[in-house]
C-alpha cells in the first residue's frame, strides 16, 4: 500500500495520447462505441467501461479511487452533494419498516432526513447522545438495520468511539456508517474500527476552498454495489467539473491539514487562557472528555474548536459583531477562519430543551479555523472576545 501523500498526488486517469501531465477536464456527457457488439457487452456490463456521465466519468472515477484508497474501502460512488450521499447511500439501505439509530448530533440536513422525510417511507429513528453509547444496544429492535454517526460532532465538538460502534454493529449484525466530513480521511479511517461505509461532504475540507460541493461514500464491495445501481438510476452524480476540483484538492490535503490542525489547537489553547471563553472543546485538548478516545482514533484533532461565550445568546452575538478578519458564515472547512453562533442562527428554532438535549448552549461559538496567519486569527478573536 502506498502512503497518503502519494496516493493523493499520483492517483491519476490513465493518460491520453497528448501524454499530459495533470489529469484533464472530461467535460462529456456521454461515451461511444466500437460497434453494436462493443455497445451490447457495455450495457450487460461485460465491460468496465463509461457509459453515460450519470454512471460514471474519468474525473469523478479518479476521485472516488483517491478516497476509496485513503480510506481503505473497496470501493465508491461519488455525489453531488454530501447530503445526497447521506441520502442515497440510507434509501439504498434501508426498507420500509426499517429503523435507524444514530447519535443526535448529527448534521442539521441528516436530523430532517431522519425526522420528517424518512417517516414518509415508514423507516423510523432512535437517537441516542453522544456520552451514552453504552445505551445504543437498548435502543436496537428487531427493525434496526443501521448505526449511524458523525466524529467529531458539529457543532460540539464531542467524540464518539469508533472501536466500540464497530464492536456493537458487528455483535448485532448491523450496518455501521460514519459521516467522516469533521475528520477527512488523513485524520480518521472509520473502515479500520469497523464502519461499513464511510460517507464524506466534500464541499468542506475536501474542497477545503469554499468553491464547490460534493459528496461520497465508500466502502464495501457488495454495498457500493448497490448504491451505484440506486445512484445511476435516481440521478445524484457528481458533475465531472466539481470531481476535478476536488481530486485536485486533495492533492494538497495532507500540507492543509497539517497546518488546520496546527492553528486550530493553538487557537484552543489561547481560548483556555481567556476569561470570557468557557469550556474550550477541542479533541487534541488534555481538558477535552473524550481526548484519550480523539488520540486513539485521530491522527489530529481536526480544524473544529468550540467554546461557550459568557452571557448566552446577546454575549454570542456582540462577539460575532465584533470580528473584523473572521467571516460570519455558516460553512467550514475553509481556508478562511468562520465563527458560527449556533444559537442564534443554525439552530435558532430549537426550543432550549432541544439545544440542551443537542449540546448546544446558547453562548456557544463554533470556529472553524483557517489557514490565514495565526497571529492574525487569534488577534481577531482576542479583540472580539474583550470589547
Ligand atoms: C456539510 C455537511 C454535510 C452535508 O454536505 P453538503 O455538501 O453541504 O450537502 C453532511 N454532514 C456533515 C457532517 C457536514 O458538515
Amino acid at each position: 500500500m502506498e502512503n497518503f501523500e502519494t496516493i493523493a498526488v499520483r492517483t491519476q486517469t490513465e493518460r491520453t495520447q497528448f501524454l499530459e501531465h495533470s489529469t484533464p477536464l472530461y467535460l462529456t456527457s456521454s461515451y461511444v462505441f466500437e460497434d453494436s457488439e462493443d455497445m451490447r457487452a457495455s450495457f450487460a456490463e461485460e465491460k468496465e467501461r463509461n457509459i453515460y456521465s450519470r454512471f460514471t466519468n474519468p474525473n469523478t472515477s479518479e476521485f472516488v479511487e483517491k478516497i476509496a484508497k485513503m480510506e481503505g474501502a473497496e470501493t465508491g460512488y461519488a455525489f453531488a452533494t454530501g447530503m445526497s450521499a447521506v441520502f442515497s447511500t440510507l434509501a439504498t439501505l434501508l426498507d420500509s419498516g426499517d429503523h435507524i439509530i444514530s447519535a443526535r448530533a448529527v448534521f442539521g440536513s441528516t436530523h430532517s432526513l431522519f425526522t420528517k422525510f424518512f417517516p414518509k417511507w415508514n423507516i423510523s429513528h432512535s437517537y441516542f447522545n453522544v456520552n451514552e453509547v453504552d445505551k445504543i444496544e437498548s435502543l436496537i429492535k428487531p427493525e434496526t438495520k443501521v448505526i449511524f454517526a458523525e466524529t467529531p460532532t458539529n457543532p460540539g465538538v464531542d467524540i464518539l468511539d469508533l472501536e466500540e460502534l464497530g464492536r456493537i454493529a458487528k455483535k448485532h449484525d448491523l450496518l455501521l456508517v460514519i459521516d467522516n466530513c469533521f475528520a477527512t480521511p488523513y485524520l480518521q479511517n472509520p473502515i479500520k474500527f469497523g464502519a461499513d461505509l464511510v460517507i464524506h461532504s466534500a464541499t468542506k475540507l475536501i474542497d477545503g476552498q469554499g468553491r464547490v460541493l460534493g459528496g461520497v461514500t465508500v466502502g464495501r464491495e457488495e454495498l457500493i454495489r448497490e448504491i451505484y445501481l440506486f445512484s445511476r438510476n435516481t440521478g445524484p452524480a457528481l458533475s465531472p467539473f466539481n470531481a476535478w476540483v476536488l481530486s485536485k484538492s486533495l492533492e494538497t490535503l495532507a500540507v492543509r491539514l497539517d497546518r488546520h490542525c496546527e492553528n486550530a489547537l493553538k487557537v484552543a489553547e489561547f481560548l483556555e487562557t481567556e476569561n470570557n471563553a468557557e469550556n474550550v472543546k477541542y479533541p487534541f485538548l488534555k481538558s477535552h472528555p473524550q481526548y484519550e478516545i480523539a488520540k486513539k482514533q485521530m491522527k489530529q484533532g481536526g480544524n473544529i474548536v468550540s467554546f461557550e461565550i459568557k452571557g448566552g445568546i446577546e454575549a454570542g452575538r456582540k462577539f460575532i459583531d465584533k470580528l473584523e478578519l473572521c467571516s460570519r458564515s455558516a460553512n467550514l472547512g475553509d481556508t478562511r477562519t468562520i465563527v458560527t453562533h449556533p444559537a442564534s442562527t443554525t439552530h435558532s428554532k430549537l426550543s432550549k430543551e432541544e439545544l440542551e438535549a443537542a449540546g448546544i448552549s446558547e453562548g456557544l461559538v463554533r470556529v472553524s479555523v483557517g489557514l490565514e496567519s495565526i497571529e492574525d486569527i487569534i488577534n481577531d478573536l482576542k479583540n472580539a472576545l474583550n470589547n
